[in-house]
């Protein structure tokens, strides 16, 4: 299929054009030429979760990626397990966190990854991935691409503005993993990312390619676990059309990626987009006014997004009718209530952190008589050990993957929010020497 870009539709380029590209003309995103419903989505539901992947992704990816490629990729990526677990009469979660960095990205990321592996495999060139991350992304990414051929990774993060367990889970790699502390935002990062696209020169000197949400590969693989909550949810309830997902938002991939599955035919009544203070999008929708504040730092640390970049996308999805405006509310949630909740969800028997009790909050906001609520169960609790400790007042044991990296050093190099030294320390350290000769 061929991905056309947002911002210029006569700007269409293939999956693996896409994906290596992350982003086209004018920073516009790719979006798949057609989204139509899938056949017999019973029979889709009944099948485990790695065939039933390869059937909703083959449609995307498929001329150019042989049947057995897709299933070798889709294996390697998802293995582990998405799982909706019971939190009252009307309501579950879905938890998200169980893959090598306990939180949902490592869906997008590992998929993300091996496809690009399999795309640089036969040729000879070099890729750098420039990435932002809030948090939870550049643990995916690093942890996705660590020790793959041919691809470098470059990570930007706002210095001081994660969690130092977050900061250990992807600066402590080394290798073909490179970490960059920038002095500044994460919007400050996201658009250093942006000018490094921007500058051709750079860009097609050393290679480069987006990993964050913005890339289309991601999102098709979130789309997966939608179907996977179905699934398991049509086999205990015997039936699903009365689903409402609660969706913790920063960036707004994972509400484009659940859309796009509704777009594809799973019965999903609607989403409930759960946000922080960082809240552009649920005044957008009441006012119609697209007025970014500056972004605050709250407890949900990676949904401090005040320009959610894949809003475009979720619009494009509304305005082209693939997905009806009802279908769509938001809620704000803030930090007091996010604490509240995660007291609530203790006193139910279940463990969370702050960006599933955004998300919980919201439905318990917002859920209908007859309606069943699934929020999504983003990251593992203990990635968010001392905030999570402090409000509940009892300790966290800390899973294998966390206490492995707790004890390594950090290997980040300091940055300022100045693009002309990230190009600098890019242009030195990944282009190949004959480009740069050509290009100065
Ligand atoms: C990235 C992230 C989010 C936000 O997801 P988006 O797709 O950017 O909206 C929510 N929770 C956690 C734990 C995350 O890491």
């Amino acid at each position: 299929m061929q991905f056309y870009n947002l911002k210029h539709p006569d700007e269409k380029v293939s999956f693996s054009q896409a994906v290596r590209q992350g982003l086209g003309k004018e920073q516009g995103l790719f979006f798949p030429e057609s989204v139509s419903a899938l056949d017999d989505i019973e029979g889709l539901l009944s099948l485990p979760l790695v065939e039933r992947s390869c059937k909703i992704l083959a449609p995307f990816v498929g001329e150019e990626l042989s049947e057995s490629e897709l299933k070798d990729i889709v294996t390697k990526a998802f293995n582990f397990p998405a799982l909706v677990q019971p939190i009252s009469e009307n309501c579950a979660v879905l938890e998200l966190f169980h893959g090598p960095t306990l939180a949902f990205k490592d869906f997008g990321g590992r998929f993300m990854a091996q496809c690009l592996q399999a795309f640089t495999r036969q040729s000879n060139e070099k890729i750098t991935i420039l990435t932002a991350t809030s948090g939870d992304t550049g643990a995916a990414v690093a942890h996705a691409f660590s020790g793959l051929e041919k691809i470098n990774v470059v990570i930007l993060y706002p210095k001081g503005k994660i969690s130092l367990l977050q900061e250990k889970m992807f600066t402590t790699l080394g290798g073909n993993i490179s970490t960059l502390a920038v002095n500044g935002s994460f919007d400050d990062c996201q658009q250093l990312v942006k000018d490094s696209f921007d500058d051709h020169q750079l860009s097609t000197s050393i290679g480069l390619n987006s990993a964050n949400s913005i890339n289309i590969s991601r999102l098709l693989a979130q789309i997966c676990y939608y179907f996977e909550a179905a699934a398991q949810l049509y086999r205990q309830r015997g039936k699903i059309d009365d689903l409402v997902f609660s969706i913790p938002s920063g960036n707004f991939g994972n509400l484009t990626a659940g859309m796009l599955a509704k777009a594809l035919g799973l019965p999903i009544k609607r989403f409930i987009a759960a946000t922080n203070a960082n809240d552009t999008v649920p005044r957008y929708l009441q006012s119609g006014k697209w007025e970014p504040n500056p972004t605050v730092a709250t407890m949900s640390n990676a949904m401090d997004v005040s320009r959610p970049n894949n809003w475009p996308r979720v619009e494009h999805l509304v305005n082209s009718g693939l997905i009806s405006p009802e279908s769509l509310s938001a809620q704000t949630i803030d930090e007091e209530q996010t604490q509240m909740t995660l007291i609530k969800l203790s006193g139910l028997g279940y463990i969370s952190e702050p960006h599933a009790s955004v998300a919980y909050r919201a439905l318990q906001q917002d859920l209908d008589d007859g309606e069943f609520g699934v929020f999504l169960g983003t990251a593992h609790p203990a990635k968010f050990k001392e905030t999570v400790e402090s409000v509940l007042g009892q300790p966290l044991a800390l899973p294998k993957e966390l206490a492995d990296c707790a004890s390594e050093k950090i290997l980040s190099l300091p940055l300022d929010d100045d693009f002309s030294q990230l190009r600098t320390l890019l242009m030195g350290k990944y282009a190949s020497p004959l480009m740069n000769e050509a290009a100065s």
